[in-house]
């Protein structure tokens, strides 16, 4: 299996099995249909190797790897590492932060004897295999709605439904037992994808940069996990075959815009009208008959192109302020479309020296809100509303003037117990 290269190289590590633009629709359909997602691929478009992601190369790739980087990852295992005596680092801060990624560690660690990572190198394993006679579907679009209403008895916030589309996948994954690349899952026989949306508690996230605040992403993957594993084997139990993901095997972001959920944000992230960008998202790839959803615009592009919110309050400057141009910071970004590309290793190098995750640009985004009262949700309503509009301008000056994102001080959160 070949190693992965070195550094500086803004291009997967291989290119074997790259489908034309052509593999799956004809070109003037596609190119349709990226145009409603807001998506400008490029001639030069290469899938990604998953090597290059930035948690793969803290692995690998010297000019990443880091002590602090490592650490990062456990800490998460281990009582004490990163511990200080600085309010939101303390040492329950890190337990609740620890506890809250039990339920994506136990997926992970069920399988780590047989060098899989599930869930962030490899899918999820399957509980069982599906039932040996299919049930059925006469009528893709009920079977789309019944499938949501599963999908939120097992904790999905939001679904949607789209085409697989392979431009998404990794051209090849990394196995962190080899620190080498192999074979992605194969889901080329499977047409559908179904994507969740799983909410992260807001409160906590208002305390970023802390410990504390890591417990939101913590729990949105232990949550999301839980869910895609349920609604997979739901899928199964139905006789038809199912791949569940979080951030392995594919990439979310796109398919979730594809999927309908929301928009690209300046941040990398998706927003959608719900949540803004406080979720995190999975993906079940599958040949159960559904019926797709349609790409949204809610006036998020435009709302960007005015408010640099995320870019100025990212410490180490990772987010770009000008214009969705596609630009290569190093190999960790995908290569051949043109949209705001974060820095990863920038982003990560913040994340290793505070020694836990960081979502302050989540936290600062206009659209994060999480509205109580009656008045706060029409207030919100009304917001989006009016940043969908010419304008625009008043509503960026609304949030900044009435200091939304702001940080909660963490010692706060745990006195006054705003709950979730
Ligand atoms: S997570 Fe933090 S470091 Fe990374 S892009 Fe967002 S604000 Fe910047
Ligand atoms: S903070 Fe502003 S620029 Fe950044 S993603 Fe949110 S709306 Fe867009």
């Amino acid at each position: 299996m070949a190693k992965p290269r070195g550094r500086n190289m803004p291009q997967p590590l291989s290119t074997n099995n790259q489908p034309t633009l052509e593999d799956q629709f004809d070109g003037p359909k596609r190119r349709a249909y990226d145009e409603d997602c807001g998506f400008v691929i490029e001639e030069n478009f290469q899938r990604f190797n998953a090597c290059n992601d930035v948690f793969s190369r803290v692995q690998w790739d010297e000019g990443v790897r880091s002590e602090k980087g490592i650490n990062w990852f456990k800490s998460m295992f281990t009582h004490g590492l990163g511990v200080r005596n600085t309010e939101g680092y303390r040492a329950k801060d890190f337990a609740l932060r620890n506890a809250a990624w039990v339920g994506s560690n136990l997926l992970i660690e069920r399988n780590l004897a047989n060098g899989r990572h599930d869930g962030f190198l490899d899918d999820l394993t399957g509980y069982a295999p599906p039932a040996p006679v299919k049930i059925e579907i006469e009528d893709p679009a009920e079977m789309a709605a019944e499938l949501k209403q599963v999908a939120r008895i097992f904790g999905a916030d939001l679904i949607g439904i789209t085409s697989t589309d392979l431009r998404w996948h990794y051209n090849r994954r990394f196995s962190a037992k080899s620190r080498s690349e192999k074979e992605n899952a194969d889901c080329s026989e499977l047409p559908n994808c179904i994507v969740i949306g799983t909410e992260m508690p807001g409160k906590v996230i208002q305390t970023f940069p802390s410990a504390l605040a890591g417990t939101a992403a913590g729990f949105g993957y232990s949550k999301d996990g839980l869910a895609l594993m349920s609604i997979a084997q739901f899928i199964r139990n139905m006789g038809y075959r199912a791949i569940a993901s979080l951030n392995d095997t594919a990439q979310c972001i796109p398919y979730a815009i594809q999927a309908g959920l929301g928009e690209y944000g300046r941040h990398g992230l998706v927003i959608t009208k719900q949540y803004g960008p406080r979720l995190r998202f999975g993906k079940i790839f599958t040949d159960m008959p559904l019926a797709h959803d349609q790409p949204v615009k809610f006036g998020v592009k435009e709302f960007c192109d005015i408010c640099r919110r995320c870019a100025d309050a990212c410490p180490p400057k990772a987010i770009p302020h000008g214009e969705p141009d596609g630009a290569l910071h190093n190999q960790s970004n995908f290569v051949g479309i043109k949209k705001w590309n974060v820095d990863g290793e920038k982003c990560f190098k913040f994340w290793a020296n505070q020694g836990t995750e960081c979502g302050i640009c989540i936290r600062v985004c206009p659209y994060n809100k999480l509205p109580e009262t009656k008045l706060g949700k029409m207030y919100f309503r009304n917001w989006k509303w009016l940043a969908g509009t010419r304008l625009r301008r008043l509503a960026l000056w609304l949030d900044i003037k009435l200091r939304f994102g702001e940080r909660f001080k963490p010692d706060w959160w745990w006195k006054n117990r705003p709950g979730w």
